[in-house]
């Protein structure tokens, strides 16, 4: 046979690219695995719901056994943003503001009923959705949702992370709106 390994079209794709794919999938397992378990999310509760994520960060949920150790006070050690709670139209900008100064790559977690679609605050007043504002991987349901209904979401955004999921599309990125507000 005269043909080269990465000629041949019947060899699987790892030895047809001379086995570098083998080596780019592990490597990518390993970083989401890595990724996966030491999430540092940037505290930004915004009503009732984020007294359910202090729970789950207490001694009883323990959310830290997950490697979510510490919640971080500045968005630029933090790659999880967990919304927790309604957002008014007034805070919009700072959460947009908040969500851009950490690092890549990051996740969002949209927790409760209002942060996800607006819950019982269907008025001008409040966002009905923070997925209008910032790309959400996860939704939790509820009002609010229960300390280990947050951690079944956050369980989800791990596998998520390890699977290779990417992030949804940003609602903001290629729409040319800007918000008004903090400065971006
Ligand atoms: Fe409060 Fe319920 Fe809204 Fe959470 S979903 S912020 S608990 S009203």
């Amino acid at each position: 046979n005269t043909q080269t390994p990465r000629m041949r079209r019947d060899l699987p794709v790892h030895e047809k690219d001379g086995g570098f794919g083998i080596l780019t999938t592990q490597v990518s397992k390993v970083l989401g695995w890595g990724r996966s378990s030491s999430l540092w999310p940037v505290t930004f509760g915004l009503a009732c719901c984020a007294i359910e994520m202090m729970s789950a960060q207490g001694s009883r949920f323990d959310m830290s056994r997950f490697g979510a150790e510490v919640f971080r006070a500045s968005p630029r050690q933090a790659d999880l943003m967990i919304v927790a709670g309604r957002c008014s139209i007034k805070m919009a900008p700072v959460l947009r503001q908040i969500y851009d100064q950490m690092p890549e790559p990051k996740w969002v977690i949209s927790m409760g009923a209002c942060a996800s679609c607006g819950g019982v605050f269907n008025n001008y007043a409040i966002v009905q959705g923070v997925d209008k504002i910032v790309p959400v991987d996860v939704f939790v349901p509820g009002c609010p949702p229960t300390p280990d209904m947050l951690l079944f979401g956050f369980n989800e955004l791990q596998r998520k992370i390890r699977e290779g999921i990417p992030n949804p599309p940003d609602p903001l990125k290629d729409s040319g709106l800007k918000l008004a507000g903090p400065v971006q």
